[in-house]
């Protein structure tokens, strides 16, 4: 069962979060005052109340998980979002990425490939308070070509590669954010798509997430 009560404890506790990611580096307060803001313990089932104020992975089924706040925050400062811009992001999970995106004030696309992942949002009653988030259950290397272009696109799994269609995708000034690499380890990468078509790649640090993987699953 989800919870459904946001109480003074669970605030407590996120102020707590929002501190230590603060301390781990995260400078960016309208991203902090979005931790603050989301209740995450409403995204996982409540016998793991306590786990969601960690900053920690967990895991959310289907072999997945939803990522870590500092993780969440980190790439979140990297878009630099503005508000009512249009966001792609790669790997619905929880949705938790997807609602600090839409706090910040963004349109957000999400698309997620693992079916029953994607039908537990949509019986997720309270995400419907969030208009500005439009889930599709597909292949997150495709993107959206109906929707596209994209001011931002975040990939929340470890591409082996950066995609090709997602590039594309990008409009001229746009930002990608991405955790590149095949192996246990990424680089967290941000891509510029300059006004010339030009990208400009910038190297931060390094993550550790679940694979991209091609295709849907059922
Ligand atoms: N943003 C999520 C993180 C989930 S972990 C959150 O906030 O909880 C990464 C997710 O990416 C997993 O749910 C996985 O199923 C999904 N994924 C992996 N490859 C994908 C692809 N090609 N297209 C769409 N989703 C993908």
């Amino acid at each position: 069962m989800r919870p459904t009560e946001d109480t003074y404890r669970h605030k407590g506790l996120r102020k707590k979060l929002v501190q230590g990611i603060q301390a781990k580096g995260i400078s960016d307060e309208r991203v902090l005052a979005a931790i603050l803001e989301i209740p995450r313990h409403f995204f996982l089932d409540s016998a793991f109340d306590e786990k969601a104020y960690e900053d920690i992975a967990f895991p959310i089924g289907e072999g997945q998980t939803i990522s870590q706040p500092y993780t969440v925050a980190y790439q979140s400062q990297l878009l630099e979002i503005k508000p009512f811009q249009k966001v792609l992001e790669i790997g619905t999970g929880s949705a938790y990425q997807a609602v600090v995106l839409a706090e910040l004030g963004a349109h957000v696309y999400t698309i997620e490939r693992q079916k029953k992942l994607f039908e537990a949002n949509k019986s997720f009653p309270w995400l419907k308070k969030y208009s500005s988030i439009k889930y599709f259950y597909g292949d997150g290397y495709q993107g959206l070509p109906t929707y596209a272009p994209f001011d931002r696109v975040i990939i929340t799994a470890a591409a082996p590669e950066v995609p090709a269609k997602l590039i594309e995708q990008l409009k001229p000034g746009g930002i990608m954010v991405i955790p590149v690499g095949a192996g246990d380890v990424q680089l967290m990468k941000r891509i510029t798509k300059l006004d010339n078509g030009v990208l400009k790649e910038e190297v931060f640090d390094r993550f550790s997430f679940v694979p991209m993987l091609g295709g849907r699953n059922s």
